[in-house]
């Protein structure tokens, strides 16, 4: 089998490489979790619209290059190597994005892509609820026919948004029919964020910096336009937009291969223990086979074919290849891992505290096996 590029996407790289290295900034943007930091890095997202980078896979009507997936790994490749600012716009380009591309109407793709694509409009995730995360189809939140039979009116609250404190849009489902079995009834809604009625109280965490949103909806009037999907058909509308969260789009490979080449310069750099070589080889090995696994599931997806629950093997992969290498990375540096640099946590302790939410969010390990052991392996129920 033959795992290099060919000359147009070699091609395609350099030009990549040139663009990232001219216009990446040269200091890092404050976090995007701060009002400040959020404003910076969705001027970040215009530059790269702007020119064309922000979404290369989508169709060009939509803003993209319409160049293919195998493409988009090689952006992404190069996005990481060139330490370009993290996406603030992800839950939009990367999850609802692939989903309004699967099951928007004509009107839907061109009314929400564009800015989408610009970084625009920013979006946030609606699904957990204070009684339903792992249990998603327990969710209380309401839509009800409006009066008229014209749009809807929500009600209800969802919560642990990520940048719901600061995004313009949220996408979520809520129950359309209470007299449904649990999974059917549920239907997939855009949603404004300064439309009457929604509340957004955002969560402080530990650092101070509000990452989640509580959301409350209060009769918000939402249009028939902003149903994705069927009336009642949500739950595998939303199941398209998990896939993507837990399969291809979300976590690209780069994004491990890259820190595992800093955590090998980091060991050549402290001449640490042989015993440590054995865990920096490991995290080597794990992030190369993610990176060899993904160009297969590229394409398998180029071939026509879907992601299906094998997008959870996944997911359990690269939440826990990122633990392993920030923790290795902190026990090579060993006390000095704790050191604030200018009174932030510095790269590696900062990542490490981020890779431990890995294991929970985009739906917890323990129900990715319970997908694995129930889907893919065909065990009983347990
Ligand atoms: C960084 C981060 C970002 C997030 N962003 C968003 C977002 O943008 N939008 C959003 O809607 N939500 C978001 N979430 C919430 C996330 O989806 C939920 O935390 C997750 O689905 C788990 O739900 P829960 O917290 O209610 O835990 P619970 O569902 O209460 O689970 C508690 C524990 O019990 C285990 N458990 C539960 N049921 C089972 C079972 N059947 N078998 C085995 N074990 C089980 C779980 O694995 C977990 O360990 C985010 C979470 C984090 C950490």
């Amino acid at each position: 089998m033959d795992l290099t590029f060919d000359a147009e996407h070699e091609e395609f790289r350099a030009e990549a490489r040139a663009w990232l290295r001219a216009h990446v900034p040269h200091e890092p943007l404050p976090s995007l979790d701060t009002a400040a930091g959020f404003e910076a890095h969705r001027a970040w997202e215009t530059a790269l619209f702007s020119d064309r980078w922000s979404v290369v896979s989508w169709p060009i009507e939509f803003g993209g290059r319409g160049v293919g997936i195998m493409a988009w790994l090689v952006f992404e490749e190069e996005y990481y190597r060139a330490r370009a600012p993290k996406r603030v716009s992800q839950n939009g380009i990367f999850l609802l994005g692939p989903t309004l591309l699967e099951y928007g109407t004509p009107a839907q793709k061109e009314r929400f892509l564009p800015p989408m694509a610009s970084g625009e409009e920013i979006w946030c995730q609606g699904w957990s609820e204070p009684d339903a995360g792992s249990d998603l189809a327990a969710i209380r939140s309401r839509a009800t026919r409006n009066a008229g039979g014209d749009g809807w009116l929500l009600n209800g609250q969802k919560t642990w948004a990520s940048r719901g404190a600061f995004a313009d849009w949220c996408f979520g489902i809520f129950r359309t029919d209470p007299q449904a079995e649990r999974h059917r009834g549920l239907t997939y809604f855009l949603v404004a964020m300064d439309a009457p009625g929604v509340t957004v109280r955002p969560i402080p965490q530990i650092d101070g910096e509000t990452g989640f949103a509580e959301i409350f909806f209060e009769n918000v009037e939402v249009p028939d336009a902003q149903v994705l999907g069927d009336e009642d058909a949500g739950w595998s509308v939303a199941m398209s937009t998990a896939g993507s969260e837990r399969g291809l789009s979300l976590r690209s490979p780069a994004r491990y291969t890259k820190a595992a080449a800093r955590l090998i310069d980091l060991f050549d750099q402290r001449g640490a223990p042989p015993m440590a070589a054995d865990a920096v080889a490991r995290a080597y090995m794990d992030a190369e086979a993610y990176r060899l696994h993904t160009y297969w599931t590229a394409s398998q997806v180029a071939r026509g074919h879907a992601v299906g629950p094998e997008a959870s093997c996944n997911k359990i992969f690269w939440s826990e290849t990122d633990v392993q290498i920030h923790e290795t990375a902190l026990a090579l540096l060993g006390p000095e891992a704790e050191l604030l640099e200018s009174g932030s946590p510095g790269e590696w302790l900062d990542g490490y505290l981020f890779s431990l939410a890995g294991p929970i969010y985009a739906g917890t390990n323990q129900i990715q096996r319970n997908v694995v052991a129930e889907r893919l392996l065909g065990l009983p129920r347990g």
